[in-house]
């Protein structure tokens, strides 16, 4: 792994972004999500995101998590969740009032769209392991280390643990009705 020539990182990588944003689009028009379909982690092909991720290909798993590992943090995720709405990381800030970091509530049309995201990471990096369940074990294994928006992460679970019961079909009917009901009603939805 260690040695793959550059060839092969580079056009790993493009294909596991091009294979990731096609399978979060495919699933966010299912939810009627047109624009955020088409923009999703478009910033992936970035000076700051695209070359620090060929560097640290592995394939297996994202390249953030290698960069992290040797450098302790990764100046393509710094540069990702800050440019990413849908990353519950974005949200985060010093704000008036508070004299530390606190995590705003996200707008519910990026919790849904953090959902897609997840779903198709796990299928990308699990291939044919993937289950409806994935996204949901994942998403809890590293949970109590959260400044995660109390709200928020309710809803991602909540979001989660519908696919992990009913399965993807069902879920993503799910997801389109809540996606409508929140446009229609202006406000989010009841989980
Ligand atoms: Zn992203």
């Amino acid at each position: 792994m260690e040695n793959m020539s550059f060839f092969k990182r580079f056009f790993g990588h493009l294909h596991t972004i091009n294979t990731h944003r096609y399978l979060v689009m495919k699933m966010c028009f299912r939810c009627g999500m047109y624009r955020q379909g088409l923009l999703h982690d478009l910033s992936k092909y970035s000076f700051s995101e695209f070359w620090p991720s060929v560097r640290y290909y592995q394939g297996y798993r994202s390249p953030i998590s290698r960069e992290k590992e040797l450098k302790g943090y990764s100046e393509c995720w710094l540069h990702h969740k800050g440019s990413n709405r849908h990353h519950w990381e974005y949200w985060t800030d010093r704000i008036k009032g508070y004299d530390h970091v606190i995590s705003l509530e996200m707008p519910f049309e990026y919790v849904l769209e953090s959902v897609l995201d997840r779903i198709s990471a796990s299928k990308v990096y699990n291939k044919h392991n993937y289950k409806d369940d994935e996204p949901y074990n994942f998403f809890m294994k590293s949970h109590e280390i959260r400044v995660i928006n109390k709200k928020t992460n309710t809803q991602i679970i909540k979001l989660l643990e519908y696919l992990k019961d009913n399965g993807e079909e069902k879920a993503l009917k799910y997801y389109n009705s809540l996606y409508k009901q929140y446009k229609r009603d202006g406000k989010e939805p009841i989980l």
